[in-house]
């Protein structure tokens, strides 16, 4: 963090604490207390003492903040900046967040309770989505001539920036989420107003900090902190925005999509997901087979707690693999090593909440009593913080609600099957559809299976990678559109036709 706060030194000096001015909230190129002077603790969720303490910005704060964007827009140079300033701007950021690895890496892991790793990996994949829309944006076409079919007509097809983004993102992934979102907004020539979640909003901070040092002029990025209800709501549903892009739960979901109805606002969800990982016996012929099998099934289900939108939660084994894989799986389970993700040797964190333990605590207690077999985990440990065990719930079926709904927890439940189209339909019997695994050593059955699943990323043979380069996104309930890619900046732009007769003359369709 830097001074415009003040700052104080901590146990661990590269993480400081806000303490002074809480001024966090960015409008117009400077940074502010709340307009009523509210302010939030940030809590460590290690041991739930106070890592920062942030402003609590509400309907003014974000009336403000959209006047500026709006400004910004309507008035201001960045959509007209040629794109290759605008990409030059997006790639010294990335520089900037290389530079910075450490320092908001460290940051990440203290907020969302991560490991030190995966808050330093975070900020390599951001910069990696930074660099991603730069190129592509410079690199994109002026515009695609089309054939009007006569020689006095020019028609093209030009694509413009949206207007005023309100960017809305959640706690697990708090700076990936929002680069996922800032970066191509940016290079399609938008204005904005990130919120981010009220749980982990610093790295979001740092982010914006970033944007000011790489030289983005005023009232281009602009931040709210502050809590779903005002502040999320009041961007959902002001006219002065033109695109909501949020990412976060299927509650919030639909209430913002509600919101944005009466503006018409164009409206980018990136919702929740309960992904299957299916197993097939061919998949573990070998040891090593059947170890890297059970390791990326650990993996799928349990990295930062679980608490990932596309964790592998549903593991749909073949039922002559099931005892041993799931033996193995449930031994491996009770090793995962908890604690501070800055301690070494920690391989997994906390939750990030009281509310998020107790929700996973509530539901492997009705799996439990709806007959679940625990098979691992199932407590908490002793001693502070939000802590939960990586649990295994052998026995599961469609009938409980911990295999229906996502627990968003390190909660995995267990199903079997027989035959390739069980699978299938077990694996497509979700609401959801964000993300999903096969594993086959038979090539045709992982193309059939892939082709059949109802899910907008299926990997084979592997779990969880994606590529900025590649549009991620869910069918069903697990959203509207596509982040990344090429659709993820198309989702940025409007694309505006331009005829152009270069003959004129009457068309005497009326007589008179
Ligand atoms: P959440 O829905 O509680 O909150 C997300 C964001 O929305 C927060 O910033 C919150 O303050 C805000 N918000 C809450 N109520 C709002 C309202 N009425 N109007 C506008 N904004 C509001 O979600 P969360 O608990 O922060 O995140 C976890 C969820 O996010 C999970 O369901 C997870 O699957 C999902 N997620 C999805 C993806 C994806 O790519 N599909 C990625 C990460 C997380």
């Amino acid at each position: 963090m830097q001074d415009h706060r003040g700052s104080a030194a901590v146990s661990e000096p590269e993480v400081q604490r806000v303490v002074s001015e809480q001024q966090t909230i960015h409008i117009a190129g400077e940074w502010r207390p709340a307009i009523s002077g509210a302010t939030r603790e940030v809590l460590d969720p290690v041991d739930a003492t106070v890592l920062a303490v942030v402003a609590e910005g509400a309907a003014a704060d974000t009336d403000a903040a959209v006047a500026a964007a709006r400004a910004a827009f309507d008035g201001g140079k960045w959509p007209r900046t040629p794109v290759a300033e605008r990409a030059a701007l997006l790639r010294r950021t990335a520089d900037l967040l290389d530079r910075d690895r450490e320092r908001i890496g460290l940051l990440e892991s203290r907020d969302a309770g991560k490991t030190l790793e995966e808050g330093r990996v975070d900020v390599d994949c951001v910069a990696a989505a930074f660099r991603y829309f730069a190129d592509l944006a410079a690199g994109g076409s002026a515009g695609r001539v089309v054939d009007a079919g006569s020689p006095e007509v020019h028609s093209v097809v030009v694509h413009e920036p949206v207007g005023v983004c309100a960017l809305i993102t959640p706690w697990n992934y708090p700076l990936l989420q929002a680069s996922w979102k800032i970066a191509p907004a940016l290079a399609a020539g938008n204005t904005f107003v990130v919120k981010p979640s009220e749980i982990t909003p610093l790295t979001t901070v740092a982010l914006i900090e970033l944007l000011v040092e790489a030289g983005l002029p005023a009232g281009v990025a602009n931040l709210v902190t502050g809590a779903g209800d005002p502040v999320g709501a009041r961007l959902a549903d002001h006219p002065g925005v033109d695109l909501v892009s949020f990412t976060g739960g299927l509650t919030s979901g639909t209430k913002v999509m509600r919101a944005a109805a009466d503006s018409v606002k164009k409206v980018a969800l990136e919702l929740g997901g309960k992904n299957p990982n299916v197993v097939f016996a061919d998949a573990c012929a070998t040891e090593e087979d059947f170890d890297t099998a059970v390791d990326q099934a650990l993996n799928a289900a349990f990295i930062h707690s679980g608490q990932v939108c596309s964790a592998g939660s549903r593991l749909i084994v073949e039922e002559p693999l099931r005892e041993r894989f799931v033996a193995e799986l449930a031994r491996r389970a009770d090793l995962i090593r908890l604690g501070r993700g800055t301690d070494p040797g920690v391989e997994c964190g906390p939750l990030v909440s009281a509310a998020q333990l107790a929700r996973t605590e509530e539901y492997v207690a009705s799996a439990l009593a709806e007959g679940a077999v625990l098979r691992a985990g199932g407590l908490r440990p002793e001693g502070p913080g939000y802590f939960y065990r990586p649990t295994v719930l052998d026995g599961c079926h469609r009938g409980m609600r911990v295999v229906r709904e996502e627990v968003f927890g390190p909660v995995l439940t267990v199903e079997t099957f027989r035959t390739e189209d069980e699978a299938v339909a077990l694996a497509n019997d979700t609401e959801y559809g964000l993300a999903g695994g096969v594993w086959t050593a038979d090539p045709g059955r992982a193309r059939r299976v892939a082709g059949r699943l109802r899910h907008g990323t299926v990997w084979i043979n592997d779990f969880h990678p994606y590529l900025p380069q590649a549009e991620w996104g869910g069918f069903g309930k697990s959203g509207i559109g596509r982040e990344l890619g090429p659709a993820g900046l198309a989702e940025y732009q409007e694309a505006k036709h331009v005829y152009q007769n270069l003959a004129p003359r009457p068309v005497r369709w009326f007589a008179g």
